[in-house]
């Protein structure tokens, strides 16, 4: 399909068949929302769902031959699910690379303390947030407990309905005065994103029995004493659920679009993708929101390494094959750019800009003021790209991160390319990204599914 005229929406051109598939599509998306809000519960979401499609544990496949779908997982935080095509794994595959990861709010290691009769938790956000969005919501805790015993200890507590949450209080509008004149950044600092979690104290306690009682309940019902915490990894995040947006309910609105819209989408088109002539790989990472470190990020040698073990499997020894497939990939970093938001017109370069319900958005550059750690995709894989979205119906759009010198923002592209393989950017343009409510537009969310199916089920001469 053509490129979306930028006075045209999506939704214009999709048919009866489409909209309901689109449907279809997007309360599944909602429910992936709701049940994975944290990297480690988006990687049991795409393991367990991709078992039931047949796909097999990679540690379980005695060798690796055209047509098989398998499922890498490590450490519980990153994944990826990878169809065997008919031509050497060395000639290339085609990968398209998601982040699991999303802004939130961390507890420190030593988290736990009472102040003036309430108990309270210190954190740490992650990732880009304005501070002030994340006071006075209602707050869910998730995380795992690494016990000295070697057991884990799953928590989430805030997303039933009868559960209790968590929330950060802010400053009244009467005693604010001083407050209402600070800068937005200064408005709400880091350390005053302490979480409120109690307010009874235990009888019979010697000194504070707030975080006394707090610490009993902890123990009693969670297994969790207070040096766990320096083993453990808590996320709070946002307890509201996701919904549809609007009268005409054309929109998701919900916590961890970036990039969770770009995962399940890829998800979703990775179990359709059936004998493809070259190897598609959909990869799940994390750590991208802080800059891909870690052996989790995409700044490690997780790609490499998995590769690598494909190439064990077909009884390879070549290591160098290894690089000749990473070198002849073409990838996608299937990831969010900024919808145009007309609250604020004066950030965009409207020709530029990617719009809501304008279909999927191709950038092909990301980076601040001079293309500053852009990727810089090469023209002539775009031109692969756009001749695959004329064969798979897929609607598009080109996106810029906001006008050139206001601010910028970069991707895993640019560490997907150390390799040699072509990338780009391609993904759903995101209204109030990194908020705890970012919205996206069904449309674009369907569209998003069309091409990455498309990606990873062609030859890309
Ligand atoms: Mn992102
Ligand atoms: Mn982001």
């Amino acid at each position: 399909m053509e490129k979306t005229d930028k006075l045209k929406s999506a939704w214009d051109k999709l048919d009866r068949n489409q909209l309901d598939l689109l449907e279809g599509i997007n309360k599944e998306y909602l429910t992936f929302l709701n049940l994975a809000k944290t990297e480690r519960e988006a990687v049991e979401y795409i393991v367990e769902t991709s078992i039931n499609h047949n796909f097999i544990d990679i540690a379980d496949a005695k060798q690796i031959k055209a047509g098989d779908k398998l499922v890498y997982q490590l450490k519980d935080k990153i994944c990826a699910l990878i169809v065997m095509g008919e031509n050497p794994l060395e000639d290339g595959a085609n990968i398209v690379a998601s982040h699991i990861d999303s802004p939130r709010i961390d507890l420190k290691a030593q988290p736990l303390y009472e102040a003036d009769g309430q108990a309270l938790f210190k954190t740490h956000y992650y990732g880009g947030i304005k501070k002030y969005q994340w006071v006075t919501i209602p707050l869910a805790l998730h995380g795992v407990v690494c016990k000295k015993s070697g057991e884990n200890v799953k928590v989430v507590i805030g997303e039933e309905a009868d559960d209790m949450v968590f929330t950060i209080s802010d400053l009244l509008p009467h005693l604010a005065k001083d407050q209402m004149e600070k800068k937005a950044s200064e408005v709400i600092k880091g350390e005053d994103l302490n979480v409120l979690i109690g307010n009874y104290p235990l009888k019979d306690a010697h000194s504070d029995p707030v975080k006394a009682n707090i610490m009993k309940i902890l123990q009693e019902k969670y297994n969790i004493e207070n040096d766990d915490f320096a083993s453990a990894e808590f996320q709070l995040v946002p307890a509201f659920k996701a919904r549809e947006v609007g009268f005409d309910r054309s929109m998701i609105g919900g916590y961890g679009q970036d990039d969770r819209v770009c995962a399940y989408t890829s998800l979703r088109a990775a179990l359709e993708v059936e004998n493809p002539q070259t190897t598609a790989i959909c990869l799940f990472v994390d750590k991208e929101e802080i800059g891909s470190t870690g052996n989790t990020g995409l700044q490690s040698l997780l790609i490499e390494n998995l590769v690598a073990e494909l190439f064990t499997k077909m009884g390879e020894k070549d290591y160098f094959k290894v690089r000749q497939t990473l070198a002849n990939s073409y990838a996608l970093s299937a990831d969010v750019n900024a919808a145009f938001d007309p609250n604020y017109p004066e950030v965009f370069e409207k020709l530029n800009n990617s719009f809501m319900s304008r279909g999927v958005v191709l950038t092909k550059y990301t980076g601040s003021r001079g293309k500053s750690s852009s990727n810089d995709a090469n023209p002539e894989f775009l031109a692969k790209i756009r001749r695959l979205f004329d064969d798979y119906d897929v609607l598009w759009q080109v996106g810029e991160l906001g006008k050139v010198d206001i601010g910028g923002g970069g991707t895993v592209a640019q560490y997907m390319s150390w390799y040699g393989m072509e990338v780009v950017d391609l993904g759903v343009a995101v209204l109030s990204m990194h908020s705890p409510f970012e919205v996206t537009s069904k449309a674009d969310v369907y569209m998003a599914y069309r091409a990455y199916l498309g990606f990873m089920q062609s030859f890309l001469a």
